[in-house]
């Protein structure tokens, strides 16, 4: 097939290579010139494991193409929406990025094609679109037929290229056959029984459902473990006997500093508002996101709670990984921001610390931009024993595997104090112990 892609972010840029690695010939646009430039001289402007040689290799058989204009439509048989939707101030999704790709489309197409949105986008955003695309032909005064198909993106950033090629489902909201046969063939390298169409308005809301549900387990988890906290017991293992039972299951269940990231929070607000506007209180999903605005900080407690058991100054402090989560370089809602920002501002009145050293593998560059290269408290690092030396307090806030692999004894010996604040419970509090360091970690 002849498929344009509207946004060459993650999702774009994931699913436009691994269409093409499918067979389709696939042009990304995207208006940010900067972007299509790196990516026509072979730069892949973000960190996806996996992507760069499936683009180099795409781009080489002439099965991959990126372009800043949107003229690839007119020969398109599908065009993907797949722009940003980021929160606005009331909490709701920011559609213009989606309705001036409509637009773009009313005013391109040239034969019958599908607009397929694979961004995430509140209920009904579909049946406004369709409106919006008429509106475009009938300024055309063209009658051209086409299709609005709903097909939300469920790629977890880090392992975006092997979700899509084994995805658990593909939803799609479908309103005609003409849209169901597309689909069909589109994903037709998947067994049937991984393909669910349903109507538009339930793709839409399985998107915010899916989310939510995951943000709630997530925080539920962190509640518990505040809990665990305070009684004795251990997060770590509740969470594994919980998630024994085969009706709840172990995903989303592992205790830990809040999540972040460009989806979780801001679909969880955007579910919300929905709620609002169909006078519908969404109150499991407010907990959830109440529950998480806490959680966001307690790095900063916990860091409190173990200076007060040694009898040094805390001057130097080490934050390790500050992605969103591992294998990406996804800042975006990062709880290494409030952390940094907390710190920053120290209301507790820590300080004064020398020094905050910063430590991630990939996502350095990404902090620099939000966190600002010029404050002198603040240290970047590209190498993980270089952000340690002399530091009293390590916090570990992503759990990269280069940090989980570190070795403790090497730790010990260039640190000149001795905490270490688990953000993620990546370490087993009895080894850590008996290497004589205070050890704080979430909920055990
Ligand atoms: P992103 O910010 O990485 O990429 C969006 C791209 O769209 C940018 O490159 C931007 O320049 C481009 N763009 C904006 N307006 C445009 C226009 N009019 N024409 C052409 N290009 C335009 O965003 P993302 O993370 O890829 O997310 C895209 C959508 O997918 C969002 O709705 C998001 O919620 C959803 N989603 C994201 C993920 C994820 O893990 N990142 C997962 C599932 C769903």
């Amino acid at each position: 097939m002849n498929i344009s892609i509207i946004g060459t972010g993650y999702v774009g840029l994931v699913t436009g290579a691994c269409f093409a690695e499918m067979g389709n010939v696939v042009h990304c646009i995207d208006i940010n010139d900067e972007k299509i430039k790196q990516l026509n001289n072979g730069i892949i402007p973000i960190y996806e494991p996996g992507l760069e040689e499936l683009v180099s290799k795409n781009v080489q058989q002439e099965k991959l193409f990126f372009d800043n204009i949107y003229s690839s439509i007119e020969f398109a048989d599908v065009v993907f929406c797949a722009v940003g939707t980021p929160p606005q101030e009331d909490g709701s999704a920011n559609l213009q990025y989606v309705k001036s790709v409509a637009v773009e489309f009313g005013k391109n197409i040239k034969k019958h094609s599908a607009f397929i949105i694979k961004s995430t986008v509140p209920i009904g955003t579909a049946n406004m679109i369709k409106e919006i695309i008429k509106g475009e032909l009938i300024k055309r005064e063209e009658d051209i037929q086409f299709e609005i198909i709903s097909n939300p993106e469920f790629l977890k950033e880090g392992e975006a290229i092997n979700n899509f090629m084994n995805p658990d489902v593909i939803i799609a909201g479908c309103e005609t056959e003409y849209s169901k046969i597309l689909i069909q063939s589109l994903y037709k390298k998947f067994d049937d029984s991984k393909i669910f169409i349903t109507d538009i308005l339930s793709s839409e809301t399985i998107k915010y459902a899916e989310n939510s549900m995951l943000a709630i387990r997530i925080s539920y988890i962190n509640d518990l473990a505040n809990l665990c906290d305070k009684t004795g017991a251990n997060i770590d293992e509740v969470s594994r006997g919980v998630g024994l039972d085969s009706r709840i299951g172990s995903k989303f269940l592992r205790a830990g500093c809040g999540y972040g990231g460009s989806c979780f929070p801001k679909d969880v607000k955007a579910l919300i508002k929905t709620g609002e506007q169909h006078g519908v209180e969404m109150r499991v999903v407010k907990a959830a996101e109440e529950t998480n605005n806490f959680q966001k900080h307690i790095l900063y407690q916990k860091l409190y709670n173990a200076a007060s058991k040694v009898d040094y100054p805390i001057k130097n402090i080490t934050i390790l990984g500050t992605s969103f989560k591992p294998n990406t370089d996804d800042m975006r809602e990062a709880i290494s921001i409030v952390l940094i920002n907390d710190l920053l501002n120290d209301e507790k009145k820590l300080g004064p610390f020398n020094k905050i050293k910063i430590y991630d593998p990939i996502a350095l560059n990404e902090t620099k931009k939000i966190i600002g290269e010029s404050n002198e408290k603040i240290e970047y690092c590209e190498e993980l024993d270089k952000s340690i030396i002399d530091s009293d307090v390590i916090i570990i806030v992503t759990e990269w595997d280069v940090i989980k692999n570190m070795s403790l004894d090497v730790v010990k010996r260039l640190m000149n104090g001795n905490i270490i604040i688990d953000g993620r419970n990546i370490f087993n509090r009895k080894t850590i112990e008996s290497l004589d360091f205070i050890y704080e970690a979430i909920g055990k």
